[in-house]
């Protein structure tokens, strides 16, 4: 399309940020709304998977971004009482020297925010989004009224509990799901596998992870994000009983892991995490895409939410400069992006109860299948390709190519 739109894009995370940036890139106006007084990243670490990592590469930002994260070359689980690996997924089985780039969250929000302050790309912030209106334009209405436009097109990019997506008839919020973890970022200790994701299961109930995340800023300590599973109905309990009967439960799971809890002084240092989940069945209408974790939410378990945030953006940005109107570039984002977003939210929704929840028979399986699955031919490269998000191609619907991986460094 060769007309100029104003943009407003609701929410700077990984959706808004990303978006923002190929949309200026295009000659597009674009403002974004944020409702923090800073924008500022939440949470402790994430996996860039190669889907993200392409798109990060497409932005011209693979290189800043690399040099943050810890590359992760494959996920292992152990089951704690017996020792036995129970999950084992290499990146490399499917394409040669694929990798998965494991980052602190302030790390990726720098590096595209430190681009969009260098495109002086305007950012609102304290400006809490509640509605839009539309006519021939769309008006965005804060918080306390204020109208904000009008626009040619709006972006929501707000995350899971978005309020402008009941403008497309979907006013569910994510169906909460029974697990969720604590999480803690801390110093990163040389005696854990710097190239992996290690997990340690007890049934489902039970699952501690480390994640080597590299460096949240240029010359900043290299840290890990440490995780225990447990319900959110549950936390108070389990703070009553106190932090030292905590850490000797984790411990008891997993010795090693003391180097992490020695770092925790008070559950302060731990965030709680909730995961819900829920899917848009259509995530564009009359001047509104909803990008991101506004459009499909689900637990972090195969860590795919901000990759595919990203590959919503550079999906919007690309059908956008192919269609001939706003009309028909959100029609083509929607449909550019349905098989691949409805595949993962599926697997994800399905796989989630394997890893966390009370049942016995899932992880019983799971300790035996995923295990056979991961040492015979096509197993291996099918489990790559889960974790990687390309099980389904997401890359030609939406013009990108996949990204040229760079050697090993
Ligand atoms: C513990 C945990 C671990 C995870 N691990 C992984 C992983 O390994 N890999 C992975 O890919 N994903 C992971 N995820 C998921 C990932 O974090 C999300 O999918 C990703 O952050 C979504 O990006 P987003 O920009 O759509 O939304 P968000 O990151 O939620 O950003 C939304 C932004 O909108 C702003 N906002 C909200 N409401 C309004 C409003 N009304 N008006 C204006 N601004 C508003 C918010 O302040 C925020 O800045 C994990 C999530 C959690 C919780």
């Amino acid at each position: 399309m060769d007309k100029k739109l104003d943009i407003a894009i609701a929410g700077a995370g990984p959706a808004g940020l990303a978006a923002a940036l190929y949309l200026t890139r295009a000659g597009h106006r674009v403002t974004i709304f944020e409702r923090f007084d800073e924008p500022k990243p939440v949470g402790s670490g994430l996996i860039l998977q190669p889907t993200g990592l392409t798109v990060l590469a497409d932005l011209g930002l693979l290189d800043e971004m690399l040099s943050l994260g810890s590359r992760i070359e494959r996920l292992h689980g152990t089951d704690a009482r017996t020792g036995r690996t129970v999950l084992e997924v290499r990146y490399d089985a499917r394409r040669g020297r694929r990798f998965g780039l494991a980052v602190h969250r302030a790390a990726l929000f720098g590096v595209l925010y430190r681009a969009a302050s260098r495109e002086a790309i305007a950012i609102e912030t304290n400006v809490e989004v509640e509605t839009l209106e539309t006519a021939e334009r769309a008006t965005l209405v804060g918080g306390n009224g204020k109208r904000l436009g009008p626009f040619d097109l709006i972006v929501d990019a707000s995350g899971a509990r978005s309020k402008l997506r009941r403008y497309l008839g979907d006013a569910a919020m994510p169906r909460p799901l029974a697990y969720g973890a604590f999480w803690a970022s801390l110093g990163w200790r040389d005696d854990f596998d710097k190239s992996a994701l290690l997990q340690r299961y007890d049934k489902a109930s039970i699952m501690v992870g480390v994640l080597p995340i590299g460096r949240p800023e240029p010359g900043a300590q290299e840290m890990a994000a440490f995780f225990w599973s447990l319900k959110p109905a549950d936390a108070e309990q389990v703070k009553a009983e106190g932090l030292e009967a905590w850490k000797a439960r984790v411990i008891s799971v997993w010795p090693q892991c003391e180097a992490f809890t020695g770092q925790i002084d008070s559950f302060e240092q731990l965030s709680l995490a909730r995961y819900g989940h829920h899917t848009m069945a259509l995530p564009a209408g009359r001047l509104l895409a909803v990008i991101g974790d506004a459009a499909h939410s689900t637990s972090p378990q195969l860590g795919q939410g901000a990759n595919m945030a990203l590959l919503d953006a550079a999906a919007l940005s690309h059908a956008l400069a192919k269609a001939k109107s706003v009309e028909h570039a959100l029609d083509t984002y929607a449909k550019a992006r349905r098989w691949h977003v409805r595949v993962f939210q599926a697997l994800s929704l399905s796989l989630t109860p394997f890893y966390q929840s009370d049942s016995t028979m899932l992880p019983f399986m799971r300790d035996r299948m995923v295990a056979a699955l991961a040492r015979i031919p096509p197993g291996p490269q099918f489990l790559a390709a889960m974790v990687a998000g390309t099980v389904i191609d997401p890359f030609k619907r939406i013009g990108l190519a996949e990204l040229q991986w760079p050697e090993a460094g």
